[in-house]
């Protein structure tokens, strides 16, 4: 059987840094609804660019018109947590963020203790080692080298379920503390394509999914095949237009759209 871990996608991705800001663009605009701060003019807020490390307040603290509660990604636990700042929207008032976690302040080895090799390659290759003063390597994966304030917690990005939002609504993490943490910009660009390997691997194994799921269930998978069937039709419903879409849809329309019709 084919190894289709997380491991394996990183081992055969190529790193190549002029590619990668639009591949991951195209992987993470489809979550990309509107922007609010542009439907009202607002001026765009500099004070958060990528490779910050940002904090997501609590969601009640959240307005209920934000883009961060439209997205399939962003569950309760994403709320009241640091984050990765890893791309801002054209227009300069969304970032997209990559989740920061610390395990509990545990790392990663002792969540993960007693789980067997093979998941090992699938769970630890969707984190990135967050400053390395704390937390030793548990992947063959790049450490995020830190500028500014170290963190107090090892911590972890997570190449998964990453956001969209508002950075009127973001805080920079330690900020109560008069603390700001950044990475390098070598460091962001590396989180920002293994971000783009690991949104690429989940692609590749959704559609081997619904291609498996067809063959048994072929008029149950049209309706049910879940989660990008219903992204896309949401980015079209909500599309900002321009380029953005267009990137996206170049590279997300030969999915289920084409495999359907020409399955009828
Ligand atoms: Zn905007």
């Amino acid at each position: 059987m084919a190894d289709t871990t997380y491991r394996s996608a990183f081992a055969s991705a190529p790193f190549t840094p002029a590619d990668w800001a639009s591949y991951l663009e195209a992987q993470v605009t489809p979550y990309l609804p509107y922007c609010l701060p542009c439907l009202r003019s607002l001026q765009a807020n500099s004070s958060i660019a990528p490779g910050t490390i940002v904090y997501l307040p609590s969601e009640n603290t959240v307005p209920l018109d934000s883009i961060v509660r439209y997205q399939p990604a962003v569950n309760a636990g994403a709320y009241a947590h640091p984050g990765l700042a890893l791309l801002e929207s054209r227009c300069g008032h969304l970032v997209f963020v990559a989740p920061v976690t610390s395990f509990r302040g545990a790392g990663i080895q002792a969540k993960y203790n007693r789980i067997g090799a093979a998941a090992k390659n699938d769970i630890f290759w969707q984190y990135l080692v967050l400053d390395t003063h704390l937390t030793p390597a548990h992947n063959d994966l790049a450490a995020l080298e830190i500028a500014g304030d170290r963190l107090a917690k090892p911590s972890y990005v997570h190449l998964d379920q990453g956001y969209w939002i508002e950075k009127v609504q973001l805080a920079v993490q330690g900020a109560h503390l008069g603390k700001r943490t950044t990475v390098t910009a070598a460091a962001l660009m590396y989180a920002q394509w293994a971000y783009a390997v690991a949104e690429g691997h989940r692609f590749t194994q959704q559609m081997q999914m619904i291609q498996a799921s067809s063959l048994a269930f072929p008029v149950v998978e049209w309706f049910g095949q879940g989660g990008l069937w219903q992204n896309q039709l949401f980015a079209m419903q909500y599309s900002l237009g321009g380029d953005e879409q267009s990137s996206w849809r170049s590279y997300h329309s030969p999915g289920p759209i084409s495999y359907a019709a020409g399955r009828s």
